[in-house]
């Protein structure tokens, strides 16, 4: 989940956590060719244009579809022949590239027009990209209440958390493997901080997530219910990656360990879903206890070009993949 970073001293460009613990640096610039550059302009140039060039942004779109590995040396082979005839007009670029954004992805113009500008600056984005979309896609996989996991899925690799390092609220709360070691790294160093991190709730099955929101709708009524709590299939507890501190309520803002995570959690990969003041864009109400793990890469990727907002970068990601499957 490192891919591209490296342990170093060097100042994080993302948020304080990850300066204090085994800090990431990109080691992106140093191995990226120019041309990749290009190929994303060209990609967006010429899908935007819908033209004869629809061959080469389907071998673009290949290259970024995520479902199979791409080899950056053969995408930048294929496209070195027509870069010379590009005309690298910046601002065109940018304008195409942030109005893609805004418009597919669903992202606030302002985001858009910083991701498109940081886009044209580095080649760092692109190749962030690309080793993003070579991990789990579960880790980058939206699910919101537009978003539902495939029918039935069920992560095969759930192991059962222990009071230890952390403590559990019941019997039998489950991550994903990758997950729960993330989880046991950061309780550990809570720990040392004298915080004990309080585990309340973590995967959900379709079935048992079923029950949650019908319980909740009984409870609260469903308008209440639909601001904090998800269908089944919508969940991001489904994914097996997510942690609801304990308590699960409003006074976990109140706790130290509320305090710990929102200045460390980052370090360990871990992102706070539903912030607030985003109700509108996340659909759920802010939840202070509910944390997704989504690696350091992913985080450094938010917090670079997305304003820390996982649901903004997620909502990206989403629509480049489905953008490159019609390409292709
Ligand atoms: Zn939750």
């Amino acid at each position: 989940m490192n891919n591209g970073y490296q342990a170093g001293s060097t100042i994080c460009p993302a948020c304080c956590g990850l300066n204090k613990y085994p800090s990431y640096r990109y080691n992106h610039t140093m191995k990226v060719s120019g041309l990749l550059l290009i190929l994303l302009a060209a990609f967006f140039s010429f899908s935007c244009l819908k033209n004869e060039t629809q061959k080469n942004a389907a071998s673009t779109a290949g290259a970024v579809s995520g479902s199979e590995s791409p080899d950056l040396a053969e995408a930048i082979a294929r496209f070195s022949g027509d870069a010379a005839e590009i005309d690298p007009d910046r601002e065109a670029f940018v304008e195409d590239f942030w109005r893609w954004i805004f418009g597919e992805a669903g992202i606030p113009e302002r985001l858009a027009r910083k991701v498109a500008a940081s886009a044209l600056e580095s080649p760092a984005f692109v190749m962030e990209l690309l080793e993003i979309l070579q991990y789990d896609p579960y880790i980058y996989c939206l699910v919101d209440k537009k978003n539902a996991l495939p029918d039935g899925y069920e992560p095969d690799d759930l192991v059962t958390l222990r009071n230890g390092s952390y403590r559990v609220s019941r019997e039998g709360l489950q991550l994903r493997k990758i997950a729960a070691d993330a989880l046991e790294e950061m309780a550990v160093a809570a720990a040392r901080e004298g915080i004990i991190l309080s585990v309340g709730s973590a995967y959900r099955s379709a079935e048992y997530q079923a029950q949650v929101y019908e319980r909740e709708v009984r409870n609260n009524g469903q308008e209440m219910a639909d601001r904090e709590s998800a269908q089944s299939g919508k969940s991001q507890h489904q994914l097996g990656l997510v942690v609801d501190f304990f308590p699960i309520d409003d006074t976990f803002a109140n706790t130290p360990a509320y305090k710990w995570l929102r200045q460390y959690s980052n370090a360990f990969g871990w992102s706070l879903s539903f912030p607030d003041g985003y109700e509108e864009v996340t659909g759920y109400r802010y939840e202070s206890w509910h944390y997704r793990y989504v690696g350091r890469d992913l985080i450094l990727f938010f917090e670079t070009y997305f304003d820390g907002i996982q649901q903004y970068a997620l909502q990206f990601i989403k629509a480049w993949q489905s953008y490159a499957e019609v390409a292709n």
